[in-house]
């Protein structure tokens, strides 16, 4: 169906206490495995670009490739949303080029380094958000800081989402999602030892902000047989742990909506690529090993799909467009 406003697709998961991972896409191969994920597994999806993506792909072949792929699955409730924005030209730009949903990162200075202050991360989200709402397009702030490094990102400290801070950011800023840093971290290299997520923060603000949908970055599990793979077939992935998928389904329940996973992707796409390789060393053809790496996307995505609940949910709603969302926004 042609793309929706994420804000209806989170939404529906809070209605039926799901999350749903956002996918981040970068070439046909990721795109398509995803989407047949959530055709077998009728599941909702939220397809996100990073700047670096957009610039890797040139920015109107990879928003073609989104539209032709949404209007082939017309069960399928789609949205499509900027990662990690950093200014109001870059989300002007994105929504001329049609995403549906965008994130303002205003968590961190220019430098990509260091912590903003409230104030400025205020100004910066409000500003986005005033000018996204009115075209329908659903806005993600971001509260604290994360640590670890993604596309660019990396903050020098974490500091953890103050629940009072978060109620206020909301009331000045208008959001419709906040990602909140509760301990998560950007990356392959996040923890020595099982995480302690800080669940009590999540559990606060969304009793807080029932209407406001929770977001947990850097939330990518790390699981130990996609290093293996890797380092199975000449690789050399350190080892390190991740969220544990009950840890984000612990967070589900407490009200986190949506779940930011790049990480897993990436590492079940490297893998099936190093496998073949290794096991057909005489193969040159690209369709052979990048199948693969598809392949290995569709099967990870479809366990996402299951373990956070999103499966079974795609036709509980109509779509709504852009244009409802803006009487929406009007009516605010
Ligand atoms: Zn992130």
């Amino acid at each position: 169906m042609a793309l929706v406003p994420m804000r209806q697709i989170l939404e529906e998961a809070e209605k039926g206490k799901y999350g749903v991972g956002a996918y981040n896409v970068n070439n046909m191969e990721q795109l398509q495995g995803i989407l047949w994920a959530a055709e077998e597994t009728k599941s909702p999806v939220i397809l996100q670009v990073s700047k670096t993506a957009l610039e890797y792909t040139d920015k109107e072949l990879l928003v073609a490739m989104v539209k032709v792929i949404a209007n082939k699955y017309n069960d399928i409730p789609i949205a499509l949303h900027l990662d990690h924005g950093s200014n109001l030209e870059l989300v002007k730009e994105v929504i001329d080029l049609g995403f549906t949903s965008v994130m303002i990162d205003g968590s961190l200075e220019k430098d990509g380094k260091t912590p903003r202050s409230f104030d400025d991360n205020v100004r910066v989200t409000k500003e986005v958000a005033e000018y996204a709402h009115p075209l329908g397009v659903t806005v993600e702030g971001e509260l604290g800081t994360l640590g670890g490094i993604e596309d660019g990102i990396a903050a020098s400290e974490v500091i953890l989402t103050d629940p009072d801070d978060a109620k206020r950011f909301v009331e000045e800023t208008g959001v419709d999602a906040l990602a909140i840093a509760i301990g998560t971290s950007h990356g392959a290299y996040k923890f020595k030892a099982t995480p302690k997520l800080a669940l009590d923060i999540a559990e606060k603000v969304h009793q807080d902000l029932p209407n406001v949908f929770l977001v947990m970055h850097g939330s990518s599990s790390v699981p130990q047989d996609l290093v293996e793979e890797i380092n199975a077939y000449g690789g050399k992935v350190a080892k390190a742990m991740g969220v544990p998928i009950e840890v984000i389904q612990e967070a589900i329940g407490l009200g986190v909506r949506k779940i930011n996973i790049d990480t897993d992707g990436r590492l079940a796409f490297t893998g099936a690529i190093r496998k073949y390789f290794h096991e057909h060393p005489e193969v040159f053809d690209q369709r052979k090993y990048l199948g693969k790496g598809r392949e290995a996307i569709h099967k990870w995505v479809k366990s996402k799909m299951i373990d956070f609940g999103t499966a079974g949910h795609a036709h509980d709603y109509q779509p709504l467009t852009l244009e409802d969302m803006k009487k929406f926004y009007s009516n605010r």
